[in-house]
């Protein structure tokens, strides 16, 4: 969920409102890297998410491993029974369909 208006504003991804509060936001980790998760609400339609704010460069090389990963996934989730490593996996995919989203995204 990346929508942002022009001044760095996130939008609502379901109606496009750009009346969204925050009502909470901590640091994490993810893959490692320290992030900020935030809570956000849309006062127009209701609507719940959440975003994390990770470096560039750290999404750039999730993005290039993603692809390696989903060929290696199936070898590993025979073996491994990690909640954790599940958890990443679930995190990654998150991930991935946002690039997807960014990438079909029509020119405003
Ligand atoms: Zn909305």
């Amino acid at each position: 969920m990346k929508e942002r208006t022009s001044d760095g504003s996130v939008v609502c991804p379901k109606c496009r409102g750009q009346r969204v509060s925050t009502p909470d936001s901590r640091v994490t980790t993810f893959w490692g890297q320290e992030c900020i998760r935030r809570r956000r609400v849309c006062s127009s339609c209701g609507f719940r998410w959440s975003t994390k704010e990770l470096p560039a460069e750290f999404l750039d090389k999730l993005k290039e491993s993603l692809d390696d990963m989903e060929r290696v996934k199936k070898a590993i989730m025979v073996t491994l029974n990690d909640e954790d490593y599940l958890r990443k996996l679930e995190d990654a995919r998150d991930i991935k369909e946002e690039f997807r989203s960014d990438n079909n995204k029509e020119p405003e």
